[in-house]
């Protein structure tokens, strides 16, 4: 059994969720699953093996899966938070979403310059939220390894809004 075939069997479709118009992928079956939990953490790290310094992980359901990629690699973890959230000196990143903005916010001490920094989320769709964890990384003087996603939705722009940033995506929908 791949990764791609424990995603399509434990992620669960919710129409209409959280607004109307939208199919939401709820990863909690996975990571109820022990085996299948274990097998896509393994997935997302096995590539950056000696590859990476540090895992970041975008709130809220980017930690659940970078935390675990991180001690798999032997690295520490970093989180980008919404504002408000982080308690030490931060720097800030906004971007649009379809309606309305969002903000991201990373402690100004979290990346070393010149470390080697993968970036790890469930789903990339429209791309605005890995774009914006890259650019605060860049920002910090890090050096973007990848962005690692359980899911990409292909019918969304989010592969072209990374442009060159590497991208390692287990199943794609
Ligand atoms: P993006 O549009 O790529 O900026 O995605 C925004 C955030 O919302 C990401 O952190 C994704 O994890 C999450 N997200 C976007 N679309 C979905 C979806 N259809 N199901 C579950 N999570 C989603």
């Amino acid at each position: 059994m791949s990764a791609s075939d424990t995603i399509t069997r434990l992620v669960r479709d919710i129409a209409d969720f959280p607004e109307p118009g939208v199919l939401f992928k709820d990863i909690t079956p996975l990571l109820a699953d022990a085996a299948g939990f274990a097998e896509v953490v393994e997935a997302l790290a096995e590539p950056y093996r000696g590859q990476v310094d540090v895992v970041l992980g975008i709130e809220a359901r980017g930690f659940i899966l970078a935390a675990p990629v991180a001690l798999a690699l032997g690295v520490g973890f970093v989180p980008v938070r919404k504002p408000g959230k982080l308690p030490h000196e931060t720097t800030e990143i906004s971007y649009d979403l379809e309606y309305g903005s969002e903000t991201l916010q990373l402690h100004t001490d979290a990346i070393g310059a010149g470390s080697r920094v993968l970036v790890v989320d469930d789903v990339l769709a429209t791309g605005g939220t890995a774009r914006a964890a890259v650019d605060l990384v860049e920002r910090a003087g890090g050096t973007i390894a990848a962005v690692a996603v359980l899911m990409e939705l292909s019918f969304l722009p989010g592969r072209e809004v990374l442009g060159d940033v590497p991208l390692h995506v287990l199943h794609t929908f």
